[in-house]
């Protein structure tokens, strides 16, 4: 039997644990679970590479429980980047540990000392821990006889955008050289490698491609706009798709604020989320986004990346990811659990090399589209007119148009001009002129010896280029790994 089907009654698992799993609703394993559990069941090291909303937590978690003995010491930590995610990941162990009446302690900064040493005098079998306040328990000598049998690493490539591999690091060095550690990421950055080499013992590696994922439930679609449009280009394609629930991944902090702001004038339930929010306020509006009191979320990577949020129907690229990996792990927050996703990117069309490497990595061609305009029914626009409120320099207008024309006419012009200017305006470059940027993108803009020169720089090329197994190799080579 291989181990991509491998069920979990099959693993060898223990009865308390399958009880677990079952309590959990998990019918069969993910592709993750299935490779890296019977990896971890040996006692192996492991380094396990897959996206977003994969089921990484049970993958760890299951073995960890199976080889729980109660003895009245830590006999797993798990470090992982964020307070939320910590707590999501002990309530994971928890449930599917119900049955072997485990107990888990989180330990994250922001809460009191003291009440978390309280909290692991109480005998816990599993710590999931945020990397600044463990070290901080591991110096003072606050956490005693503490010789974890196996140690996670979870969301490493979270926690080295975060800043912390340097703490991750010095926390090894107060644990157990006998450990059996297991490393959890959904890239693989170069740093990453070169700390798991560090840390992990002859590792055995499990890495699941995401280019089955991307292509058959999520949607996805480019629109082109000019730079400077962006915000507006948002708000027409929530205006066109009404999206159930979304994320819109922004590049910075500053325009994740500054969006969300323009969707709430725009009478939109948007929230921001991102790393210069406090832990509260990011709680916060986690919480309203999983309560679907905010049905849009403007986060950026970092503050997004593994939160589990099962029924984003949209994905947003406010710009396009400059990294494909990022790309695949975006769109990936949709599409999940069997149900259909949309992932719409913005770009323009100086970004348009940036789609090549992308295309490379999910194996599927994206066709450059012009924005839609937005045909709004009768109807809904009498709606959104009625419910308008009368702002102060429209008093200004009214009066000036009133001198020049009846009120009828006066009205009609107007509603003619929102028609023509609020709703169906074009934004970005009409599809002819997107098809003629896109060719002038294909061809060569230097001279052959010249753009030899400029070598791996140049990562993408002509149509000739990408042809030829020369393109291929010059574009791995400029990946991160
Ligand atoms: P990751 O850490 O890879 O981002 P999670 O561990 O947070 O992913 O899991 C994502 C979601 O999938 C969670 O809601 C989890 O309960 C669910 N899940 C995990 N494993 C399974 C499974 N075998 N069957 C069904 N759902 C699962
Ligand atoms: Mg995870």
């Amino acid at each position: 039997m291989s181990q991509e089907n491998m069920k979990f009654e099959e693993m060898g698992l223990r009865n308390e644990v399958l009880k677990g799993i079952k309590e959990m609703g998990f019918v069969s394993p993910s592709p993750v679970q299935s490779q890296a559990i019977p990896i971890a069941l040996q006692g192996d090291d492991l380094i396990a590479q897959a996206q977003t909303g994969t089921g990484k937590t049970a993958a760890f978690a299951i073995p960890i429980l199976n080889q729980i003995e109660k003895n009245r010491e830590i006999e797993a930590l798990v470090i992982t980047p964020t307070r939320e995610l910590a707590m999501q990941i002990s309530d994971e162990v928890f449930k599917l540990g119900k049955f072997l009446r485990i107990k888990t302690v989180c330990v994250y900064g922001g809460q009191s000392i003291r009440r978390q040493c309280e909290l692991l005098e109480n005998n816990p079998q599993v710590l999931v821990a945020t990397p600044g306040r463990l070290l901080d328990h591991l110096k003072n000598d606050r956490i005693p006889n503490f010789s974890p049998k196996v140690v996670v690493l979870d969301e490493s490539d979270e926690m080295l955008d975060m800043g912390f591999l340097d703490d991750v690091e010095e926390i090894f060095s107060y644990l157990p050289s006998n450990r059996q550690t297991l490393l959890f990421s959904a890239t693989m950055p170069e740093q990453i490698q070169k700390l798991a080499h560090k840390i992990l013992d002859k590792p055995k590696y499990v890495k699941i491609t995401p280019a089955n994922i991307t292509n058959t439930d999520i949607t996805q679609k480019c629109y082109v706009i000019n730079e400077g449009h962006r915000d507006e280009a948002i708000v027409r394609l929530m205006d066109v798709f009404t999206p159930q629930k979304s994320i819109i991944f922004t590049s910075t902090k500053k325009e994740a604020d500054a969006l969300a702001e323009r969707l709430v004038e725009a009478k939109y339930k948007a929230g921001a989320l991102h790393g210069d929010m406090d832990q509260r306020a990011r709680m916060d509006s986690i919480r309203a986004f999983k309560a679907n009191k905010v049905n849009i979320l403007v986060a950026t990577d970092v503050a997004a990346r593994g939160l589990d949020i099962s029924d984003v129907s949209h994905v947003f690229n406010y710009h396009i990811p400059l990294n494909p990996e990022s790309y695949v792990h975006r769109i990936g927050r949709t599409g999940r659990a069997g149900k259909k996703g949309m992932a719409i990117t913005l770009i323009t069309p100086l970004e348009f090399k940036e789609l090549k490497r992308i295309q490379d990595e999910v194996k599927h061609s994206l066709e450059l589209e012009e924005l839609p305009v937005y045909e709004v029914s009768h109807n809904e626009l009498v709606q959104k007119i009625l419910k308008t409120k009368i702002a102060d320099e429209a008093m200004d207008i009214y009066n000036e148009l009133m001198d020049k024309h009846d009120e009828t006419n006066s009205a009609l012009k107007l509603i003619s001009y929102i028609l023509k200017e609020g709703t169906k305006s074009k934004i970005g470059p009409n599809q002819q002129e997107i098809n003629r940027l896109q060719e002038q993108e294909k061809k060569p803009k230097q001279d052959y010896n010249s753009r030899r020169r400029e070598g791996g720089n140049s990562r993408f090329g002509s149509q000739r280029d990408s042809h030829s197994r020369g393109f291929r190799g010059n574009s791995r080579g400029g990946r991160r790994y």
